[in-house]
């Protein structure tokens, strides 16, 4: 799988939200057909019916964000060391 560490991030925000579960499920799959070349979608956009790139920013302590340009939400990555 891409990226596990973001992949829990995002989960953790759609638990956050009580996003429902067969659309938990639905961007669960996304993520497993996520091709190499293809961006990390949003999953606040995802819930909408929307696909939106999330944009890597400068890291932050031991945290490495990611903001969806769309919606502006940030998702906060820990930093493995
Ligand atoms: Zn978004």
């Amino acid at each position: 799988m891409q990226n596990p560490a973001l992949f829990h991030v995002l989960l953790d925000y759609l638990e956050s939200i009580n996003a429902p579960p067969m659309e938990i499920e639905r961007f669960v799959d996304r993520w497993h057909r996520l091709r190499s070349h293809e961006s990390f979608p949003c999953p606040a956009c995802f819930l909408m019916g929307e696909e939106q790139p999330l944009l890597p920013v400068s890291a932050q302590g031991n945290v490495e964000p990611l903001v969806c340009p769309t919606c502006r939400t940030q998702y906060n990555v820990p930093i493995d060391d």
